[in-house]
């Protein structure tokens, strides 16, 4: 495999697959299985803009590889890569435990080849990475590195200085040397995703190596970005405006423009997929969200479109929204169905408000409407858990036959570095266990359960609190959606024996663990049991359901199209 650069993806746990875990619920809510292997999309738009510039670029989602085959021999595999620079995404805090190894396996077996690092979580703990991590050499910093990178490319073979690359850190002899995080952009409109990247590298590479996410052909979602930054500043949130200014330099929102936005979703269309448009709208100032309504409605979209908000969006929004849109479903985050904790994390809005923006949304006609609940947030109780599960059972009854789906999960493993609660916890109900790079690393190299990997308590809630507040929620929450024919019976027997068995898992871990007599042979068969989805059937999370044969058939024209180009 011949490339100028290879962007690798690790798995969460690099031994994943030699080691028992009990993952618990952690990946409940994500495409992604409990490795992770979902990488970030900023790859797809740094090897489309350096592909641009001439250079071959390939993404090797290294996670699901290990993922799909027990076999599959990562060291062997990168041994045959020849490239002239590896970047390892670090941009989720999970991974930390897989890109570090990654980057130690990558200068093991090629010495003399620039090892880079990026992602957010890359960006907070950059000086660390390369005072600590010798096979690291680069950390480029912030949320837009297409350009830095095409930079730092042409630095590494010569043709440029690494003092004039902006965003990057990097060693000189043993001195950490830290170039301002200058390139900054104000918009998106060099932010490309092509998204026949992914098809074109399969068939270039004869490879799946590209896929997003484990369950991606069966159970396709495409993402179209609509800005990078926030103007809200929720408490435990690394993409908050408080989080990206430390991080990022980032001081405004970058918003995309309406026109491209709606391209996207056009280009989407092409491969019958579902769209999930990332960021909230009705937040980009007067006009912006209505504005890439109004596109939408002039080409007339029919896939199913996800929209996320932040907040109850102003009067009127949803009805347009519903006017330009045949198939939409809503994402919303309360997080808190108890308002006191809810204002506490920053989000300020009543449960009135919400109830409204349910009615006007089933109203409009809106396919489905997921609203996230959390565990192990400041100030939380188990009297506010409580309170939050009744109401998820009154909206439930109330707007069951408009498919309301309640989920609630524990806010775990992590507290996002660079967020609020990060930086301040005690100010706002949280203990921390972690603080450096390497605090979180060895949480996840030293633990065998979820409750292992939780990097913080609060101020009300342990860690065992934390977890079984979750179990127990989670089974409330599944026998009311049961009740309201949400999920089956099978599937609530499913949760129900998932549960008892992680809970004995957990017991019986801290009882070896006491005992001193903690070995692999009395977890690892069971553990195994337990990859699954823990809590919530996962169809819930599914919005391809319908368009299933029309995206493969688009897929197979995609492919004869390659082949036959006159097609
Ligand atoms: S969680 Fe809050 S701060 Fe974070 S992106 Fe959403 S609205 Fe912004």
């Amino acid at each position: 495999m011949k490339a100028d650069l290879i962007l690798l993806h690790p798995p969460s746990i690099f031994d994943f697959r030699e080691r028992p875990i009990l993952w618990g619920p952690i990946n409940d809510l994500i495409p992604s299985t409990p490795v992770f292997e979902m990488y970030p999309i900023g790859f797809v738009s740094i090897a489309s803009t350096l592909e641009k510039q001439g250079y071959r670029v390939r993404i090797v989602n290294l996670a699901l590889r290990m993922l799909n085959s027990k076999s599959f021999d990562p060291e062997r595999y990168i041994k045959k890569m020849q490239a002239e620079a590896f970047g390892i995404d670090l941009h989720w805090m999970p991974h930390v435990h897989g890109a570090v190894n990654l980057a130690k396996m990558c200068k093991r077996l090629h010495e003399n080849v620039p090892v880079i690092m990026g992602g957010l979580s890359a960006s907070y703990f950059h000086r660390e990475i390369l005072e600590s991590l010798p096979e690291v050499d680069f950390v480029l910093r912030g949320d837009s590195t297409e350009r830095p990178m095409v930079e730092l490319m042409e630095a590494i073979s010569g043709e440029g200085k690494l003092s004039d690359v902006p965003n990057l850190s990097y060693r000189e002899g043993s001195r950490v040397v830290i170039n301002p995080l200058s390139y900054v952009p104000d918009n998106l409109d060099d932010f490309r995703l092509d998204y026949e990247y992914m098809f074109r590298s399969i068939i270039k590479t004869r490879s799946l190596d590209a896929l997003p996410f484990y369950e991606f052909l069966e159970r396709p979602i495409m993402a179209v970005l609509t800005r990078k930054g926030c103007e809200s500043n929720c408490i435990a949130c690394g993409g908050s405006s408080y989080a990206y200014s430390r991080v990022c330099n980032r001081h405004s929102v970058a918003l995309r423009r309406p026109e491209m936005v709606v391209e996207d979703i056009l280009k989407i269309q092409e491969f019958n997929s579902p769209a999930f448009v990332l960021g909230d709208l009705a937040m980009g100032g007067e006009g912006y969200g209505r504005r890439v309504l109004e596109l939408l409605r002039r080409e007339r979209v029919d896939i199913p479109l996800v929209f996320e908000f932040f907040t109850p969006p102003p009067r009127g929004f949803i009805r347009e929204l519903a006017r330009s849109v045949g198939d939409f479903t809503i994402e919303m985050s309360p997080e808190s169905g108890d308002p006191e904790v809810r204002a506490k994390i920053g989000r300020n809005y009543s449960n009135a408000q919400l109830e409204k923006m349910l009615r006007s949304a089933f109203s409009a006609g809106c396919r489905q409407f997921d609203l996230y609940f959390m565990i192990g947030l400041g100030g939380q109780t188990r009297e506010s858990v409580d309170f939050t599960i009744k109401l998820a059972r009154r909206l439930v009854e109330e707007y069951s036959h408009g498919r309301l789906i309640p989920f609630i999960s524990p806010y775990a493993p992590f507290l996002d570095p660079g967020s609020i609660a990060f930086e301040h916890p005690e100010l706002h109900g949280f203990v921390k266990y972690a603080s450096s790079l390497m605090d979180h690393y060895s949480l996840l190299q030293n633990g065998l359960t979820w409750k292992d990997f939780l990097s913080y308590r609060t101020t009300h809630l342990s860690r065992d609190d934390i977890v079984n507040l979750s179990y127990d929620s989670a089974l409330r929450l599944a026998r009311i959606k049961a009740e309201a024919r949400l999920i089956t019976g099978e599937k609530l027997a499913e949760i129900e024996r998932g549960i008892a068995i992680s809970r004995q898992m957990i017991q019986l871990v801290e009882h070896h663990r006491t005992q001193g007599t903690l070995g692999e042979e009395q977890v690892g068969e069971s553990l195994y049991e337990l990859r699954e989805r823990l809590m919530i059937d996962r169809r819930e999370l599914d919005w391809s359901q319908g368009l299933r044969v029309k995206w493969m058939l688009s897929i197979f024209i995609k492919f004869l199209r390659s082949f036959l180009p006159g097609l």
